[in-house]
């Protein structure tokens, strides 16, 4: 049976029903998963005329997709389905949030449009790759209260996260689109998901997410998706045949197997983040608490201790980069996940060298906590703040 649009339906029927209305029809229950690198054709005419309108329009081709670089059926179900959870009208998955996010640049720099706007803190290696101009993009860093004065003639994308990455900051959508005027606003989602956050509705026009987290949500599967109109999702999938950044079938069938529990998983984990922050502010052992107002599942706090002896005494917890999946992890982002980005710009980013960073899974809140307070309990972890005196900044962890 065909999906009807006309009937909405709320967002828990969509992560388990999109991207799979016509299995029934073909007599499947589980979607299929087809590997193909090829396809045969014997009528090379029409195979021809196939070539030709993928590469004067990029649109998805009609039938079998000629060779798995340009489309995959099992990936497209994960596409559609990521589509329908972001409210957009199309999706194109990548190798990798990094393949993701290299495609939009790409995609905007062929038109001329090199220089990119963007807020931080970022992803690291976002940060890296935008800061090292690696595709030959220009990058402007300001705020959000900055970005209207820094949009220039050749301005093609302005950036931002929200939550970002690490230090769960947010910004005002809204407001950043407004002062993009007609230059896209792309929304790194990675963080609140679909599930708690849709930046198109209010107003970005690329959202980007590293599947590689909760979309996965089972810390197996590396994969990185844009969802946006269909326009512009023409020329992502022109850039990724060009390019090879393209997202394994068993990715895309791991994805897609993903979302089907995303709302589930995000709003449990999130109840559980919740509790933590409230025990953590009231910790004498933390300095500071990061909780974004969108909620979510990420969670960063500051100690008073030594962060690197919290990370190695944590037994429950895995100390280990990567967030969104079914077990907490936690990293110190000056050492591992923000260490490509310079120092000065990292605190400048609001990166303090004493900030953890922790991704809250399913288990039990009691267990988490256990384990948690335990690591704070390690002798230099543990230490309180001295009255009035003021907080030395950690040693450094070794280049
Ligand atoms: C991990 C991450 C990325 C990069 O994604 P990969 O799948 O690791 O390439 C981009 N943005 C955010 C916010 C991330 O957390």
């Amino acid at each position: 049976m065909d999906y009807d649009a006309s009937t909405p339906r709320a967002l828990a029927t969509e992560a388990v029903h999109a991207g799979r209305e016509d299995l029934a029809a073909l007599g499947l229950h589980a979607p299929p998963l087809d590997l193909s690198t090829t396809y045969p054709s014997y009528d090379t005419r029409a195979e021809a005329a196939r070539i030709d309108d993928f590469a004067t329009t990029g649109a998805r081709p009609d039938g079998p997709p000629v060779y798995a670089r340009l489309d995959n059926p099992t990936t497209a179900r994960f596409e559609d389905a990521l589509a329908r959870l972001e409210g957009t009208e199309s999706a194109v998955a990548f190798a990798s949030g990094m393949a993701a996010l290299t495609a939009v640049l790409l995609a905007r720099a062929s038109l001329g449009l090199r220089h990119v706007v963007a807020v931080r803190p970022l992803y690291g290696c976002s940060d890296h790759l935008l800061t090292a101009g690696l595709l030959g993009t220009e990058v402007t860093w300001t705020d959000p209260a900055g970005v209207a004065d820094a949009i220039r003639p050749d301005t093609g994308l302005v950036v931002v996260e929200t939550p970002a990455n690490p230090t769960l900051a947010e910004v005002d959508i809204a407001a950043l689109a407004h002062s993009c005027g007609a230059v896209p606003l792309l929304v790194d989602n990675t963080f609140a998901t679909p599930v708690l956050q849709q930046p198109v509705r209010h107003g970005a026009r690329i959202v980007l997410h590293s599947a590689t987290k909760y979309l996965g949500g089972h810390g197996d599967v590396l994969g990185g998706v844009v969802a946006c109109d269909e326009e512009f999702a023409r020329t992502l999938r022109q850039v990724r045949f060009a390019t090879g950044g393209v997202l394994h079938p068993m990715a895309g069938y791991l994805l897609l197997r993903g979302l089907s529990t995303l709302p589930v998983r995000v709003r449990a984990a999130s109840a559980t983040a919740a509790e933590l922050v409230r025990r953590l502010a009231a910790d004498p052992r933390i300095a500071r608490v990061h909780y974004p107002k969108v909620g979510g599942a990420m969670i960063a706090f500051e100690v008073y201790g030594d962060p690197h002896d919290v990370i190695a005494g944590v037994r429950l917890i895995t100390p280990a980069v990567s967030l969104g999946s079914v077990d907490t992890l936690i990293q110190h982002p000056a050492s591992i996940s923000h260490r490509i980005v310079a120092e000065g710009d990292r605190r400048a980013a609001g990166v303090s060298d004493r900030l953890l960073r922790m991704s809250v899974g399913l288990e039990d809140v009691e267990d988490l906590w256990r384990d948690l307070t335990e690591a704070l309990s390690a002798p230099s972890a543990g230490t309180a703040r001295a009255e009035g005196g003021r907080v030395p900044e950690p040693r450094p962890a070794a280049r």
